[in-house]
């Protein structure tokens, strides 16, 4: 590797959900403590990052694909360094190395944190894959607790519980994230509290299954005489009672209370482990957004109960009409799935009137894609014809537009309180906000507006995926210190 005066730069490629771009922000944490700067592009970097998603094929075939093209890069510039880590990384293991001889870190889900240190053991040695089958000690159960660098200075996702113990058929996660472990609920308090000082107004709990949060934390952790690290897991309060444990319900009232904290948001929950008490308790921490992400994935009880998911359509509608009945104002959105192996007609049209009955905000909806090694990979014999599924996607998506539509167009005329957070993508002279209920609003200001700034804005039109409005006032101006002004003509 060539020696310069320059520090050695890096960019992070992430695929998948949140919890990839969180565990992105700790990559970058720890390559900035080793003296690495941001990249001014991927292909400029001196260290790649490929955290890798594979949730969905067309993620894993995106970054094959990406990753081909860093062969010929590499090649015309030999210091380059390229990691893998990810979901993908723990799944093919040592398939990447055998596929691109050109990557020098492979590295998996549980050892994420050791993503530097064997970037200095491939430069003395050569390619390394190390992947871990499960999280040995807390710094790799818990990786939040690592430097992070964030997307965003004013919101931050925080990491409650990792893994997960359900068994859906089509699912990856509990092969690559093993079984669900939450993370202590007095050291979540400590980091929202840190957060929060730091400039954060909005924070967003991250977990496969965020309702069962605290089913593990339970009182066989404390002893008789409770230690101050017995508080830091279970919390100060439960320590008199050694029955009782935090639970989801504990930890959004706990978290909703810390000073400067405007906003909670969470993902997501499992629609089975839904309960009154959280519920309850997003209904009276006004900080709590009123917004539920409430994956279906199938409105037949036929097809749900193929994919392992717990409930029927019925009993999901149930819990559905309890979480609007008990919040005020609540947006629903929703996962679906169309084409799950031995999806008929008839099950899909199930899934339309579920998909009406519930009439969600706006909707995730995905075409059947199976992942290796999961059940449903191996129902190839009930694999669904592509032409039939293409048309089921498209029906799903008129009847997804038509309730998110009116859903928008009944907040014309509405004064939204929203979180700036900078110009919007297609035009920069326009700026995008975020309400609580976690719609965007495309709005023009007549002066230069930080992201982070809590404003109000005035609706005047709307379309099934954004709402578009007027600035009508600025609450309060973003506490974080912030690198650049964010303006609009
Ligand atoms: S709840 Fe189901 S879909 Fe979600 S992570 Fe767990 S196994 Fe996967």
């Amino acid at each position: 590797m060539a020696v310069t005066d320059q520090p050695r730069s890096y960019a992070i490629r992430t695929y998948g959900c949140q919890m990839n771009e969180h565990d992105s922000e700790r990559i970058a944490g720890l390559l900035e403590a080793d003296g690495l700067v941001l990249a001014d592009s991927d292909e400029s970097a001196d260290v790649v990052v490929f955290n890798t998603c594979c949730i969905r094929e067309n993620a894993d075939n995106k970054f094959y694909g990406h990753l081909g093209r860093f062969k010929t890069l590499k090649e015309e510039r030999p210091d380059m360094e390229i990691i893998v880590s990810g979901c993908l990384a723990q799944k093919d293991r040592d398939q990447i190395a055998a596929r691109a001889g050109h990557v020098d870190v492979v590295v998996g889900t549980h050892n994420v944190h050791r993503a530097v240190e064997l970037l200095h053991e491939s430069r003395r040695n050569g390619p390394i894959t190390e992947i871990w089958d499960e999280a040995l000690d807390d710094e790799a159960t818990f990786p939040s607790a690592l430097a992070v660098r964030r997307e965003v200075d004013w919101s931050a996702w925080v990491t409650i519980q990792v893994g997960c113990d359900n068994t859906c058929a089509y699912c990856i996660v509990p092969a690559v994230r093993g079984r669900e472990i939450s993370r202590p609920f007095g050291e979540l308090l400590t980091e929202v509290e840190r957060l929060s000082a730091d400039g954060v107004r909005e924070i967003t709990l991250l977990g496969q299954n965020v309702n069962s949060y605290g089913r593990d934390l339970t009182s066989a952790r404390r002893s008789l005489e409770p230690s101050s690290e017995d508080a830091a897991i279970v919390g100060a309060q439960w320590l008199d009672d050694r029955r009782a444990r935090p639970l989801f319900a504990d930890l959004l009232a706990a978290v909703s209370n810390i000073d400067g904290i405007d906003r909670v948001r969470f993902t997501s929950p499992h629609p089975k482990d839904l309960r009154e008490d959280t519920i309850a308790a997003m209904a009276s921490n006004p900080s709590v957004c009123p917004h539920l992400h409430f994956p279906l994935q199938s409105g037949s009880d036929r097809v749900l109960a193929l994919m392992h998911r717990g409930y029927t359509a019925e009993r999901y509608l149930e819990k559905l009409a309890a979480a609007r009945a008990g919040i005020e104002d609540l947006a629903v959105t929703t996962d679906i799935i169309v084409g799950y192996p031995g999806e008929t007609e008839e099950d899909f049209e199930r899934t339309l009137e579920v998909t009406a009955a519930a009439e969600y905000d706006s909707a995730y909806t995905f075409i059947f894609s199976p992942r290796e090694g999961t059940e449903a990979a191996d129902m190839v014999d009930q694999f669904c014809d592509p032409a039939a599924v293409a048309d089921r996607f498209d029906r799903l998506r008129v009847v997804v537009e038509r309730s998110a539509l009116a859903k928008h167009m009944a907040r014309i005329g509405r004064t939204e309180t929203i979180i700036v957070e900078g110009p919007s993508k297609r035009d920069p002279e326009v700026l995008s906000g975020r309400t609580s209920q976690n719609k965007l609003v495309h709005f023009r200001s007549d002066r230069p507006l930080r992201s982070g700034t809590l404003a109000t804005a005035l609706i005047t039109d709307a379309s099934p995926h954004f709402l578009r409005g007027e600035l009508v006032e600025v609450l309060s101006v973003s506490r974080h210190r912030t690198r650049f002004a964010v303006t609009a003509g």
